[in-house]
C-alpha cells in the first residue's frame, strides 16, 4: 500500500502517522519528493483500511501494490534513482558507459585497456576477477590479486571499479575495495549473495539471470533493496530462447518495461547478449536509442589471446570508433525527449 501526501503537509503529521503504522508491525519506507511525501508500507497491510486513511487532511490518496516487489517499485518511488558513483552517475538521464576485459589477466593487460577505453570517454572500468566459468576446468579468475589490479588502475584513471562477487563471502571480504559489486546472470538468485550485498552500501550491477522473468529481475532487486542498500543498477544481457546463432537472446524491451515498472536504472550488456564483436555495435545502437541508462561493453587489446570471451570483445579502435556514435545517437535522444 501507498500513502501519498498533499504537497506542504507538516512534517508532525507525517511523523505521527509513521508512529502509528509501525505500531501496527508495518515497516514504513519514506520517499521525499520535490513537492510530495509518499509513505510505502511493507508487511501485512490488511488491517488497514485505505478509504479512511484518505479522509485525513493531509493525505491525498492511498493505493494499493498488486505487484510483490515493493522498494523497486515505481509507485513506491516516482522518481528515476540516480546511482552516484564517486561523481559518475547513472539513471534519470546520466548514460554510464562501463566497459574492460571480460577477465583481469594480469597488471599490464588491465591498465592497457583501462588506458584505451578511458581515452575513448568510458567512465566505469570492469574487469572480472573471480569468474562463474561453465567449466571447472576453465580460468577461474585472479581472485584478490585481480582486484589489487583493478585499483592500480582507478588510481590512474580516476574510474570507478566493476567487478563480479560469487559468494557471500565476498561481500566481507572486497566490498570497500570495489565501487560497483556485480552479480552475475547465473547468481540473481543466489538469495544468500543477495542479502549479503544488500548489507552493504555499495552499489550493485544486477544482472538478469538467463531465464529470469522482469518480475523475477525486480523480485531479485527487491531481496537487495529490503536490507537496506537501494543503490541497485539493473542490467539486461540476453535471456536464453531457442536461438542458437546469438550467444543470447537480447531482450531490449527490458528497458521500457524496467522503466515503466521500477524507478531503477537499466543498462544494457550487448556483449554477453549477442557473444559475437560484429553484434555489439548495432545492440549498443538499439539500447540507446531505446533510452537506456547505459552500456556494459567487454574490450580487449589481443582478443585472440583473451583467456575469456575474446570472440565478443572490441578492440580499442572499434570501441573508439562506437563511442562515437554513441555520443552523437545520445544527442540525438537527448533532443527528441525534451
Ligand atoms: C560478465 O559480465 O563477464 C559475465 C560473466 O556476465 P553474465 O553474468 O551476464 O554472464
Ligand atoms: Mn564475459
Amino acid at each position: 500500500m501507498i500513502i501519498v501526501f498533499k504537497p506542504g503537509a507538516p512534517e508532525k503529521e507525517l511523523e505521527s502517522m509513521k508512529k502509528n503504522l509501525e505500531g501496527k508491525g508495518i515497516t514504513v519506507s519514506v520517499t521525499v519528493g520535490e513537492d510530495q511525501t509518499i509513505f510505502g508500507l511493507i508487511g501485512d497491510t490488511r488491517s488497514l483500511n485505505a478509504g479512511q486513511i484518505e479522509l485525513s487532511s493531509v493525505v491525498e490518496k492511498v493505493m494499493k501494490i498488486q505487484e510483490p516487489y515493493k522498494k523497486a517499485n515505481r509507485a513506491f518511488h516516482p522518481e528515476d534513482t540516480i546511482v552516484d558513483v564517486r561523481g559518475q552517475k547513472i539513471g534519470g538521464g546520466h548514460f554510464g558507459i562501463i566497459a574492460g576485459p571480460c577477465a583481469i589477466e594480469s597488471e599490464d593487460q588491465f591498465l592497457t585497456i583501462a588506458r584505451a577505453v578511458k581515452k575513448s570517454g568510458a567512465n566505469f572500468l570492469r574487469g572480472g576477477a573471480f569468474k562463474p566459468r561453465t567449466s571447472p576446468y576453465s580460468f577461474q579468475g585472479m581472485g584478490k590479486e585481480g582486484i589489487d589490479i583493478m585499483k592500480i588502475a582507478r588510481e590512474e584513471t580516476g574510474l570507478p571499479i566493476i567487478t563480479e562477487f560469487m559468494a557471500p563471502a565476498h561481500v566481507e571480504l572486497y566490498a570497500e575495495d570495489v565501487d560497483v559489486i556485480q552479480i552475475g546472470a547465473r547468481n540473481m538468485q543466489n538469495f544468500d549473495l543477495l542479502k549479503e550485498v544488500g548489507k552493504v552500501q555499495t552499489p550493485v550491477l544486477l544482472k538478469r539471470g538467463l531465464c529470469a522473468t522482469f518480475e523475477e529481475f525486480l523480485m531479485a532487486a527487491e531481496y537487495i533493496m529490503s536490507e537496506g542498500n537501494e543503490n541497485v543498477i539493473l542490467c539486461e544481457r540476453g535471456i536464453r530462447t531457442f536461438e542458437t546463432w546469438t550467444r543470447n537472446t537480447l531482450d531490449i524491451s527490458a528497458v521500457p518495461v524496467v522503466h515503466r515498472k521500477s524507478h531503477l536504472p537499466i543498462v544494457i550488456d550487448p556483449s554477453h547478449a549477442g557473444g559475437i564483436y560484429w553484434l555489439v555495435e548495432p545492440l549498443t545502437k538499439a539500447a540507446v536509442a531505446i533510452g537506456a541508462d547505459g552500456i556494459t561493453i567487454e574490450v580487449h587489446h589481443r582478443p585472440e589471446e583473451a583467456v575469456s570471451d575474446g570472440q565478443q570483445s572490441l578492440i580499442p579502435e572499434s570501441f573508439d570508433k562506437m563511442m562515437k556514435k554513441v555520443q552523437l545517437l545520445r544527442q540525438v535522444v537527448t533532443e527528441m525527449e525534451k
